[in-house]
């Protein structure tokens, strides 16, 4: 027997956690907290485990307690009534939340496209072809006066080419996934630009897959929920998580929210894929949601994030590289451009045989000891070039981390 699968490369978060470890680097790459969840977090999942009820199977729609905050959160957010019963669905993280909205709406063996807007978080194209789809993708463009390479831009100016979208759709298209807030770019869609998207889709009559995992988190800006829009709700399943909301993404919650048709069909894909998630700690995410308002917990956590992205904008403002404002999420987009690797500095193979991305970032964690991602990962082959000069730094780290950072980092003056 040989198995297929395992013959594709190793996931871009396993191998630079593997190269940043092997030197010690700050690991800057993966978007995990290197701080601990908050003590009335961790108390409601410890509690959760002393429950003897709280250990066993959850129904496949997920716990009543969470289903109970997630249908009154988006009562709030979406200002309609959610119905938890029929509207939501718990499941084993975002990432299953996808997976099984993708195996829900798509056919194998009939080509049914997918639109990922690039860069497009790593697990979409996996996911979509997975459940049967193909993916069709649509690079976000640097509309600036600026140039990136030299100067700040924000991540306002990363836009998407109505026009280009459009040209993307053909008779086979059947979902546009929508990120937003954005990972890497950190860009948060204006009410406008949604209203433009959603009118396309609407035109095409495509189902709107809004991936707002880091809702929670912007700068300056509103978050706005495409599925808020009029004529959107109808049209569109949004996916959200317990991990980024609050800070523990080993805990693998997340949900998926919609009209009862899409979500009943979004569960029977979860139930075969899964069956449940983990009961003790969807009772923990209740109690966290419960406990949230005495703690003023989500607006002194943006605090502390927006804290974290200041110091970090600040790191590359004093050495003198230039990045992309994030006005939402947890990552940092530098354009090292103006870099110049050493002619006699070695890559392994492994690195190489990666692209001219993964030897930048690479140089990044053996010379200055401070690791990051390399965005190319979010991009489709054709389009890869785009972000050839860029390193995503994640900054949900400790202070100290970002600190020791800064220090490295000072070896490019
Ligand atoms: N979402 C996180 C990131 O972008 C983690 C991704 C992962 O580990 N699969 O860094």
């Amino acid at each position: 027997p040989s198995p297929v699968y395992a013959k594709t490369e190793l996931d871009v978060w396993t191998l630079m956690n593997q190269v940043s470890a092997s030197v010690g680097a700050v690991n800057l790459g993966q978007g995990y907290m290197s701080f601990p969840p908050k003590d009335f977090i961790k108390r409601a999942a410890q509690e959760a485990l002393n429950e003897n009820t709280h250990n066993q199977y959850a129904p496949p729609r997920g716990r009543p307690g969470l289903l109970e905050q997630l249908g009154s959160r988006f009562t709030d957010r979406f200002g309609r009534s959610i119905d938890p019963s029929k509207e939501v669905s718990v499941h084993a993280g975002a990432n299953e939340a996808l997976l099984s909205v993708f195996t829900a709406f798509l056919e194998h063996g009939k080509d049914q496209e997918v639109i990922l807007m690039e860069p497009a978080f790593d697990q979409y194209t996996p996911n979509v072809i997975m459940a049967g789809g193909k993916p069709v993708y649509v690079p976000l463009r640097v509309m600036s006066d600026k140039d990136p390479r030299e100067s700040v831009i924000s991540s306002d100016d990363w836009k998407l080419d109505l026009a280009e979208f459009e040209a993307a759709i053909t008779d086979k298209t059947r979902i546009v996934v929508l990120n937003t807030p954005h990972n890497p770019v950190g860009k948060v869609f204006s009410r406008e630009e949604l209203a433009q998207i959603g009118a396309i889709a609407e035109k095409h009559n495509l189902l709107i897959v809004a991936d707002e995992v880091y809702e929670h988190l912007t700068y300056g800006v509103e978050h706005v929920s495409i599925a808020t829009l009029p004529g959107m709700w109808e049209r569109t399943v949004t996916v959200g998580s317990a991990g980024k909301l609050f800070g523990v993404t080993g805990w693998r919650v997340g949900w998926a929210v919609g009209p009862e048709e899409f979500i009943s069909a979004t569960l029977s894909a979860h139930t075969r894929i899964v069956f449940t998630s983990n009961t003790p700690l969807q009772e923990g995410v209740a109690s966290a949601f419960r406990q949230s308002p005495e703690h003023d917990f989500f607006e002194v956590q943006r605090k502390e994030y927006e804290a974290r992205r200041n110091r970090l904008m600040g790191v590359f403002d004093d050495i003198g590289l230039p990045y992309v404002v994030p006005k939402g999420a947890y990552y940092l987009l530098v354009n090292a451009a103006k870099l110049k690797i050493p002619d006699d500095f070695e890559f392994p193979d492994f690195i190489i045989e990666r692209g001219e991305n993964f030897k930048l970032v690479y140089f990044f964690i053996k010379y200055f000891g401070v690791s990051g991602i390399p965005p190319t990962e979010f991009y489709s082959a054709p389009h890869k070039e785009l972000a050839n000069d860029y390193v995503r730094f994640a900054f949900c780290k400790t202070d100290e981390g970002l600190e020791e950072a800064a220090v490295c980092l000072q070896k490019i003056k």
